[in-house]
């Protein structure tokens, strides 16, 4: 059993997690130690009368070998939590809707706070791995926490006891931090440790359709298949460009909203389906539930239109950090000239090679610019290696105005499938800079 008044905690990792950690556990009564390998270090460390470690996502768990306190704390026995964990401790009567996978959670828990917020009769939190820290959010003693939880924050909690748990898709991605793909679908899959808790999966990629079998063959387990192609049985989907709902009327599905009406993208459908689903979870009515969907209007820095000039228009899709992110900027735009680079991932870009059509020109940047232009290359993609973001800008719009001189209207898609840390704080930090030279770019032409 946890106690946090007058017991001592060791914060392990000082970034937004570990100092709202600090903050909450101090403001409940426990004593707090820190530890931050580039940072503040508490002179001694009690093992035997500590608590739990919190521990912040960034610290190494398992791979590529645990930190050396992770190892000391399993030595001595003391618990490790993650920030959710320790949330979920503190507000027991609230009901925790976690939502995870490799794209897509953002929009996804964004979508569901705005949807669930409009219910102004029950509390709704929203935040965890976007906007504000699970330990920065108010403790409800009743209510709703919506929570977007990434893999290492899965592969740190013990307690992942989420009331309603959707897993949205599963690609390669932070293979390194979970030693490989197994590793990673691991970590991610235990949102659903609780068997009590109801599970919406998104069944458009294998691995969610295998979850969906292994879990139909559990009689107490209430399941939700989603998808944004098809309307699963028993499940939330599309069909024809509508939202259908087969899980509240599985003999004639209902009609819930078009495409249109909504974020655009293909994509988006999948999120979509899962928004729903969630709510519908809640206890949300179909009708209530889609006319609140409609007003959400998207996140920053997702496939977000920056501006039109001379027929070229910019889009601002930084938060594609890995190459399936991609993919549906690609869908949504089929010709464009595109922007992409940072710090690659493991699986760099092979992996869009049925993209490469999509491709009228890249213009490469950072770490990566190197390694994909030998992508490219070898597949005779044309593409300039301009390195900063601000060359590619002015590169890419040049290269397009042109184009659409005699073509019509030109997109410029900045996807960079990578992370942002070589040249940027973060994607946010990345994507705001690109807005900034796209407005120079073009107020000089115009
Ligand atoms: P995450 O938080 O998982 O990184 P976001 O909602 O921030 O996801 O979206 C990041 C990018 O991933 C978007 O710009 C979009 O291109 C892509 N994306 C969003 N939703 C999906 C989805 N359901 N499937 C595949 N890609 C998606």
């Amino acid at each position: 059993m946890i106690r946090f008044s007058g017991r001592t905690f060791l914060v392990l990792g000082l970034g937004r997690t570990g100092q709202a950690a600090v903050r909450l556990l101090r403001q409940v009564g426990a004593q707090v130690l820190v530890w931050d390998d580039a940072g503040e270090k508490s002179s001694e460390i009690p093992w035997a009368d500590l608590q739990a470690i919190v521990a912040s996502p960034g610290i190494p768990f398992a791979w590529p070998h645990p930190h050396s306190l992770i190892e000391k704390a399993r030595w001595h026995g003391v618990p490790i939590l993650s920030d959710v964990d320790v949330l979920r401790l503190l507000a027991p009567q609230a009901t925790f809707l976690a939502i995870t996978g490799t794209n897509g959670k953002s929009t996804t828990t964004a979508w569901l706070g705005h949807v669930l917020s409009r219910d102004t009769a029950t509390p709704c939190q929203m935040g965890g791995n976007i906007g504000l820290p699970a330990l920065d959010l108010p403790i409800l003693t009743e209510g709703r926490y919506v929570l977007e939880l990434s893999s290492y924050q899965l592969e740190i909690s013990v307690f992942p006891l989420y009331e309603i748990a959707l897993l949205l898709n599963l690609a390669p991605d932070h293979l390194t931090r979970h030693g490989g793909w197994e590793g990673y679908v691991t970590a991610k899959r235990r949102i659903f440790l609780n068997p009590q808790a109801r599970a919406v999966v998104g069944v458009d990629d294998l691995s969610g359709a295998r979850l969906v079998e292994e879990f139909k063959k559990d009689p107490h387990r209430v399941l939700l298949p989603i998808s944004g192609k098809m309307v699963p049985v028993g499940g939330v989907g599309w069909k024809e460009g509508v939202l259908m709902d087969a899980y509240s009327s599985p003999q004639r599905p209902l009609k819930v909203l078009r495409q249109e009406e909504i974020l655009q993208g293909e994509h988006n459908r999948q999120n979509a389906a899962a928004v729903y689903a969630m709510a519908m979870l809640c206890g949300r009515d179909a009708f209530s539930l889609a006319e609140d969907m409609r007003s959400f209007k998207g996140l920053e820095h997702r496939q977000e239109e920056v501006l039109t000039c001379k027929n070229v228009t910019f889009i601002n899709d930084s938060k594609a950090t890995n190459a399936g992110s991609v993919i549906p900027a690609f869908q949504r735009f089929p010709q464009v000239y595109w922007i992409a680079g940072g710090r690659p991932k493991e699986d760099g870009i092979a992996s869009l090679a049925p993209y490469w059509g999509c491709i009228k020109k890249a213009f490469l940047i950072g770490e990566a610019a190197e390694l994909f232009a030998q992508t490219l290359a070898a597949s005779s993609v044309p593409f300039d290696l301009s390195h900063t973001l601000e060359a590619a800008v002015a590169a890419a719009f040049s290269a397009a105005r042109q184009a659409a001189m005699q073509q019509g209207p030109q997109v410029v898609l900045f996807s960079p499938a990578c992370a942002s840390f070589d040249q940027f704080a973060n994607f946010e930090e990345r994507g705001a800079c690109f807005k900034r030279l796209v407005q120079e770019a073009t107020q000089r032409r115009a």
